[in-house]
C-alpha cells in the first residue's frame, strides 16, 4: 500500500490505525504469505514440486523442532536458563537462581492430553463417512484431508470454501501426526474425471 500511495509505510500505519480506532475497519495481524512469482516459461513441473514439496518439508520440521525445544525448555528438570544459554553453546557458572525450576525445585509437566476416543473411531462416524464417499478434490490427499480435519487453513481449503464445513477442524484436539496416520490408512477413492 506505501509503495502504490509513494507514502511512507509509517504513514499508511497510522492511517489504518486511526480508521481501526474509529470502528470503521477491523484489523488482524495474519502469518505472512509467501508468493512465489513464475520465471522461468516452461519448468519442470515434476522437479519444481518435488524441491518446493521438500522445502516444505524442511521448513514444517523446523518449526515443528523448535516447538519441541520450547517445550523441552518449559519442561526441563533443572536450571531453565541454563539450559537456554546452553543452546546458545553458553554456560552459567551455576544455577541462575531466579527461573521456575529455580525457585521451585520442581520440573514443570504440561498436563496430559484429555482422554478422547482414538483417531480411527473419529474417522468411522457417520458424517466424515459421508464426506468420504464425496470426497472433494481438495481433500484427495490424506495430507490435505488431514489438515482439514486439524483445522488448518490452506488457500486451496479456502477456495473449495472447505474451512466453513462443519468437520473442518473436528480433530482439532488431535497431534497431526496422529490425523495423518489415520487419514493415510484411509482409501483413497478413484480419482474422478473432471
Ligand atoms: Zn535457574
Amino acid at each position: 500500500m506505501a509503495a502504490s500511495l509513494g507514502q511512507p509505510r509509517e504513514r499508511v500505519v497510522r492511517a489504518v490505525t486511526w480508521l481501526s480506532e474509529q470502528g470503521l475497519v477491523e484489523v488482524r495481524a495474519s502469518d505472512v504469505r509467501q508468493r512465489y512469482a513464475r520465471r522461468v516459461p516452461a519448468p519442470d513441473l515434476g522437479a519444481l514440486a518435488a524441491e518446493l514439496s521438500a522445502r516444505f518439508a524442511r521448513r514444517e520440521a523446523g518449526e515443528i523442532g523448535r516447538v519441541r525445544d520450547m517445550a523441552a525448555l518449559v519442561t526441563h528438570a533443572g536450571c531453565q536458563t541454563a539450559f537456554l544459554v546452553r543452546h546458545f553453546r553458553e554456560e552459567l557458572p551455576g544455577p541462575c537462581g531466579h527461573c521456575t525450576f529455580c525457585e521451585t525445585g520442581e520440573a514443570t509437566a504440561f498436563p496430559p492430553p484429555p482422554p478422547r476416543p482414538p483417531v480411527a473411531s473419529l474417522l468411522a462416524t457417520p458424517e466424515v463417512t459421508a464426506l468420504l464417499s464425496d470426497r472433494p478434490p481438495a481433500l484427495l490427499h490424506p495430507r490435505k484431508l488431514a489438515l482439514f480435519l486439524c483445522g488448518l487453513s490452506s488457500p486451496a481449503l479456502v477456495r473449495a470454501r472447505l474451512t466453513r464445513h462443519p468437520l473442518f477442524g473436528a480433530a482439532a484436539g488431535y497431534p497431526f501426526a496422529q490425523v495423518m496416520e489415520g487419514c493415510a490408512a484411509l482409501p483413497t477413492p478413484p480419482p474422478t474425471p473432471r
